[in-house]
């Protein structure tokens, strides 16, 4: 992580600059072509993803504050009015697109005479164009790429997906991507193998926005070259690119130490951190909903009220529930602390021998959605001045 942005493979065409026309040549063609193009959009105050249909729809001139329990977003004058990615990161995390929420797995239905016919899962959606996924986003997906492997409605999504990423220009305080190795600045390799097709950088100055445009995939170069205003970045483009991602880098100040942090969440469980951390938990669930490489789904079955037909249904589910851990006679993990202890050791601790690399890439939402407040970067802190690590 952390290669100049402009920077290319052997194997990547070259960078080459965008127009907001173009911006929207681009959106408007992967509409044509069948994609379900969601983007950033303003939704009730809050920048989140949405069907996109040109960068009219994107949050322009919006700013966003995202702190410990705290989120804002907003119009501001800091920024370009027409500046469409002047902010952190949308309040969901791209998961969604690719493990929903909820999601119909089979139906079964009863015959006259008794049979059971089991039908499959509805049709798939179309595939969707992601335009705007951040460095720690894409590092994410990457992961729910290695632990959803064997999830062919998950893999069938994603390989049949268009990827913008865009470089982030605007931290809050709540990111923490550099000490994860995830951003800002995201090399052409880590984007392409975070099946990425695009990278852009958002470059703005009185004019206006123009986007320096990276291809990383075949598709992504097929998708650049038509566009009518399309020009060569020259080296003055290339060393914009670099000072946004710089800036942004330099602008991020909270650190988690992911190198000790593993042996830090396995092997002190009955530090006393755990309990004040968790002392103001309130059980809720939101950062396991809001992290981006959560996982955890249950499966839930309904019938009709005639018992004719019944389907079975998968839904997020959170290690914060009671019921998460329910075995033979009951939850194996009853008190708020030995929840938070299983999500942070999982994902702190575990992920880099399970799937190769943490489970953790530092965007933060966690620490934003946190009804109190709770910041996983302390808490490590703390566990670390416990131990005296
Ligand atoms: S644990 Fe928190 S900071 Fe890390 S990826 Fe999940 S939501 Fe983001
Ligand atoms: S740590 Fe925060 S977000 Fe997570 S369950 Fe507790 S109160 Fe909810």
């Amino acid at each position: 992580m952390g290669a100049p942005v402009g920077s290319t493979t052997s194997a990547s065409p070259p960078s080459s600059v965008l127009s907001a026309g173009d911006l929207d040549a681009l959106i408007g063609g992967l509409a044509e072509d069948g994609y379900r193009v969601l983007g950033p959009t303003v939704v009730d105050a809050v920048i989140d993803w949405g069907p996109v249909r040109s960068s009219d729809d994107l949050p322009r001139g919006w700013v966003d504050d995202q702190r410990a329990g705290r989120y804002r977003a907003e119009p501001s004058d800091a920024v370009h009015p027409d500046a469409a990615f002047a902010f952190a990161s949308p309040a969901s995390a791209p998961k969604r697109w690719f493990l929903p929420p909820t999601e119909p797995l089979f139906r079964a239905t009863r015959r006259p005479g008794g049979s059971i016919a089991f039908l499959p899962a509805p049709d798939p959606d179309p595939a969707v164009a992601l335009v705007g996924v951040r460095g720690c986003d894409l590092a994410a997906l990457a992961v729910l790429d290695r632990a959803l492997a064997a999830d062919p409605a998950f893999r069938r999504r994603r390989d049949a997906a268009f990827v913008v990423a865009v470089e982030c220009g605007h931290p809050a305080d709540s990111c923490f991507c550099p000490s994860a190795g995830t951003g800002p600045g995201i090399p052409d390799e880590a984007a392409a193998a975070a099946g990425a097709d695009l990278v852009l950088t958002e470059l703005v100055d009185e004019a206006g926005p123009r986007y320096l445009a990276r291809p990383v995939s075949a598709a992504g170069a097929e998708r650049v070259v038509g566009l009518g205003d399309r020009r060569p970045a020259t080296p003055a483009d290339i060393d914009g690119a670099a000072t946004v991602v710089a800036s942004a880098r330099d602008a991020i100040t909270r650190t988690l130490p992911f190198a000790s942090a593993p042996a830090l969440v396995r092997d002190a469980p009955e530090a006393a951190a755990w309990d004040q951390t968790v002392e103001a938990c309130l059980l809720c669930g939101n950062c396991t909903m809001a992290c981006p490489t959560c996982f955890c789904t249950s499966v839930h079955d309904r019938t009709d009220v005639a018992g004719t037909t019944a389907e079975r249904w998968r839904e997020w589910d959170s290690c914060f529930s009671l019921a998460f851990s329910e075995l033979h006679g009951g939850s194996v993990r009853e008190s708020p602390v030995s929840r938070y202890r299983q999500w942070l050791t999982h994902k702190l601790g575990m992920w880099p021998e399970q799937f190769g690399s943490s489970g953790c890439v530092g965007c933060g939402r966690c620490i934003t959605w946190c009804p109190a407040g709770i910041d996983l970067t302390r808490h490590v802190a703390a566990l670390a001045m416990e131990v005296g690590a």
